[in-house]
């Protein structure tokens, strides 16, 4: 197998983000993409009985058979061991079963010890190489054509306008909000329809009406406008973040590179460019409320306008400087950071880090890869030239720590970078971070 195939099947199931981490899991697990049989029997005695020709872990992303037999059991209909190596060396079963075992853990990787023991860092930069160029050639495809009967113009929309509506069906966190729209909106007697639907889950997304026709789904500026319906059940459910960029991605793909909207938020029907539905005047007459206070328009706006190219990773080799700092551990008490005692945030500021004082990284470092570990909450680390770096974010409740989330930052010539909290309401509470610092 090769990096491109093992990245399409990892494209399949998981975020670009996420996506990445698990290519390079991976390229651990399999040896760079031999299709192994790993952990012998022999290490693992009392497991013997699961072994097929001396082995437990099979395929590329080493499913660990003593562990998941459940899952092999219902998934092959077998309880020969031997039967299911035969399904896990194949590559869609293969990364099909490591997404349940990845859903399984609570959406984390940790199932994997290339992910626990950190191994899996070494293989990031080709792992983000080998996403970006499949991304760049990926043509954006939904992954549900449902088309609807109720069709508002047999024409393109005349203006180029974006409406963007949340789904609202009013059940809290209802899990069927994708498919109860996808129904509700497809249905004659109901008489509406939309362009598109993305779920929550930041994968899935319908189509219902060509962009060369016109929904119906905001009165007068039907014929006007192309629509996108984001699942929210009630405002208070917010937006997940996978949701946010495949959203983006869909609009930049086919509204800004495909039909020249602009890439800005407006707020009336003249120019171009994408607007709420309570922002129109059709939306405000019928007293729309959607996508609500919850939807990040600087953020959307943001990411539909960042270049698609991530900048080339730093190879090793080009590195000269190469240094692991924790801080709050090598510093003890005397960084920003403390482990023993989490340091917030408050919602809607900007804490300035330094990379010298903070985490003990030597000084002339040009850019670190710093890893968070926080509570929830959504928060932009920005460059030291307050360019926006990376985003930690993540839904979990209250009380229950992120995975550690990685991104790279550039340094100020001081050593300086911030971390802004999006949210105003919300307070970012890190607990623990970590920096691997790079210069030349
Ligand atoms: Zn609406």
């Amino acid at each position: 197998m090769t990096w491109e195939q093992a990245g399409k099947a990892v494209l399949s199931k998981w975020q670009p983000e996420e996506a990445v981490i698990m290519l390079a899991i991976g390229a651990v697990e399999s040896g760079q993409w031999r299709a192994v049989d790993g952990d012998p029997v022999s290490n693992y005695p009392q497991y013997a009985h699961f072994g097929v020709d001396g082995y437990l872990s099979f395929g590329w992303w080493q499913v660990f058979v003593p562990m998941h037999y459940d899952k092999l059991k219902r998934r092959t209909g077998s309880d020969n061991p031997r039967d299911w190596r035969t399904y896990l060396i194949d590559l869609n079963n293969n990364i099909d079963t490591a997404r349940e075992i990845y859903d399984s853990a609570g959406r984390l990787f940790t199932p994997w010890s290339a992910y626990k023991g950190g191994q899996y860092k070494q293989h990031l930069p080709r792992a983000q190489q080998v996403i970006n160029a499949l991304l760049g050639s990926t043509d954006m495809q939904p992954t549900l054509i449902k088309w609807s009967p109720n069709i508002a113009a047999h024409r393109p929309p005349s203006k180029k306008i974006v409406i963007i509506h949340a789904t609202r069906s009013g059940t809290p966190g209802n899990p069927s909000e994708f498919e109860g729209t996808v129904n509700w909106l497809t249905r004659v007697d109901v008489g509406l329809s939309i362009h598109l639907v993305v779920d929550r889950d930041g994968i899935r997304w319908a189509r219902l009406v060509p962009d060369d026709k016109c929904a119906v789904h905001a009165g007068q500026h039907n014929t006007e406008t192309w629509g996108i319906e984001v699942c929210q059940p009630v405002n208070a459910d917010g937006y997940t973040e996978p949701q946010m960029k495949l959203l983006a991605r869909i609009c930049k793909a086919l509204y800004v590179d495909g039909q020249g909207v602009a890439p800005q938020h407006i707020t009336s029907m003249t120019g171009s460019g994408f607007i709420g539905h309570e922002e129109t005047p059709q939306g405000r007459a019928a007293g729309k409320s959607d996508p609500g206070s919850t939807f990040n328009w600087p953020y959307f706006i943001s990411l539909l306008s960042s270049t698609t190219t991530p900048p080339a990773p730093i190879g090793d080799d080009d590195v000269i400087i190469k240094h692991e700092a924790w801080a709050g551990v090598t510093h003890g008490q005397e960084g920003w950071f403390n482990p023993a005692a989490p340091r917030e945030i408050p919602g809607g500021a900007v804490q300035r880090l330094n990379a010298y004082y903070d985490f003990g990284v030597p000084e002339g470092t040009r850019w670190v890869e710093v890893e968070f570990m926080f509570e929830r909450g959504y928060a932009i680390i920005v460059n030291g030239d307050n360019s926006h770096a990376f985003r930690v974010g993540d839904a979990q409740p209250r009380g229950t720590w992120t995975p550690a989330k990685t991104g790279r930052v550039w340094l100020d010539e001081g050593g300086w970078f911030s971390v802004f909290v999006e949210d105003v309401e919300n307070p970012v509470k890190i607990f623990f971070a970590h920096a691997v610092a790079y210069g030349t």
